[in-house]
């Protein structure tokens, strides 16, 4: 109901009908921010809030057909930030505010308008993700703060792996682990795997529900997913998202034993051990450079051996955890690379397809050199056995499309 708008600014526009939605994405110290038309989807405003809670706080603001902006935002927390931003759009038009948070638990398969018990919920996740939930909490309350009328919707990162089966979701330890603790693997990324696997479909003129895949999102984060039918049946992110592919600061899949044999060895205590596997390993440790693909994939071709070992490990960790989630299918129609790396480098693509042989991939050089993130497509040839495919992703879409369907009914509520 527009009367209820308690912004004034948005008080002073209540005529106008809403037909944008602000998408977020809180980090600790960040605000990823999109203001995305529903009825076009195009993205009228993005930006990016870096380095809150410091002196160095700064926004950056871009505008269709302007400009970039940066604004100096010193010590502001995620509550300025947000103030900045609605100080610096048209807030007149937001009919609904979609939120990306990062662990749903069992309690969520599917997005959800946030109200006080979907807080608690998601509070209670905090223990699985430790580093997400608060941030991700943080900029809920700052935007209901400021939008206390409109409808808030949790999109979250867990809720496309619920349908996962026991067998793919369950570790082999204790059961009482599961059923009191709620251990067990719960996957990530699935806003991106959803999107990339629903728009092969649409590539490929398929019905989802024909289509058996295995996506491969690769960004600074890395998880790979099997979706038969539209719906994940495993993915190689597990209780949290450290558990998986070689990632840009993150080890993935280690011994269980490392934690006890890196505590005797070094002194370490749990917490730094936790620290290194998270922030100091991956692309990273291997490589003793850096977690960004390009300037490793320019190191490895200027000669950089530990750059060329890490970008190695990187794709071979991949290929055996796209054959890993095989197990989950009956055939694989294709595998999709998205991400800033799947979407970007052609050379890992190349390399993770060398690793896959034993499915037949014949990679069309050329395709592969021009699909990308402006433009997805296949990058196997006529006489390959195995279709790979470049979709790049849009999380921001998704969250926006789930929190547009709240819209309507919170603006206009249904009489009964
Ligand atoms: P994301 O988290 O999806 O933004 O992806 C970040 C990762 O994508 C970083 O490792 C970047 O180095 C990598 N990336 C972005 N552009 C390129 C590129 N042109 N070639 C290789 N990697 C890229």
């Amino acid at each position: 109901m527009v009367q209820q708008y308690r912004c004034p600014a948005m008080l002073s526009h209540s005529t106008h009908s809403p037909t944008e939605v602000l998408v977020m994405n809180s980090g600790s110290s960040s605000l990823k921010f999109s203001l995305i038309d529903h009825s076009t989807e195009e993205v009228r405003v993005q930006g990016l809030a870096e380095s809150l809670g410091t002196p160095d706080a700064v926004l950056h603001l871009s505008r269709v057909g302007r400009e970039k902006e940066i604004y100096g935002i010193p010590n502001a927390g995620h509550s300025q930030a947000i103030a900045t931003v609605i100080d610096q759009i048209d807030g007149s038009r937001i009919g609904a505010v979609g939120h990306r948070v990062v662990h749903g638990g069992e309690a969520f398969s599917g997005s959800i308008r946030i109200n006080p018990a979907a807080l608690a919920a998601i509070r209670h996740c905090v223990p699985l993700a430790p580093l997400h939930n608060p941030a991700n909490l943080a900029g809920i309350e700052a935007a209901i703060e400021r939008f206390p009328a409109l409808p808030h919707v949790a999109v979250f990162d867990t809720a496309f792996h619920q349908t996962m089966p026991r067998h793919a979701f369950l570790y082999a330890i204790p059961h009482a682990f599961y059923e009191e603790h709620k251990v067990r693997r719960y996957g990530f990324h699935g806003t991106s795997h959803r999107f990339v696997s629903a728009e092969a479909a649409r590539l490929l003129g398929k019905d989802p529900a024909d289509l058996q895949l295995i996506t491969a999102h690769l960004g600074n984060g890395c998880s790979a997913c099997a979706v038969k039918g539209g719906l994940s049946v495993d993915t190689t992110m597990g209780l949290t998202p450290l558990e998986g592919l070689v990632m840009g600061t993150r080890s993935g899949d280690v011994d269980p034993n490392l934690h006890q044999f890196l505590a005797a060895a070094l002194g370490k205590s749990l917490d730094e051990i936790t620290a290194i596997l998270n922030r100091e390993s991956g692309l990273l440790g291997l490589s003793g450079l850096s977690n960004d693909m390009r300037q490793l994939a320019e190191a490895a071709d200027q000669g950089h051996s530990r750059a060329r070992l890490a970008i190695e490990v990187f794709c071979y960790r991949l290929a055996k955890g796209l054959l890993a989630l095989a197990a989950g299918l009956d055939r694989i129609d294709a595998v999709v690379f998205t991400g800033g790396i799947g979407e970007n480098s052609a050379a890992v693509r190349e390399k993770t397809l060398s690793h896959l042989r034993i499915l037949g991939p014949v990679l069309d050089a050329q395709l592969n050199a021009k699909h990308g993130r402006e433009s997805g497509g296949s990058i196997t040839g006529p006489d390959s056995r195995l279709l790979a495919l470049v979709i790049p992703t849009n999380e921001e879409l998704v969250i926006a499309r789930e929190a547009a369907r709240f819209l309507d009914h919170s603006i206009n509520p249904p009489s009964r």
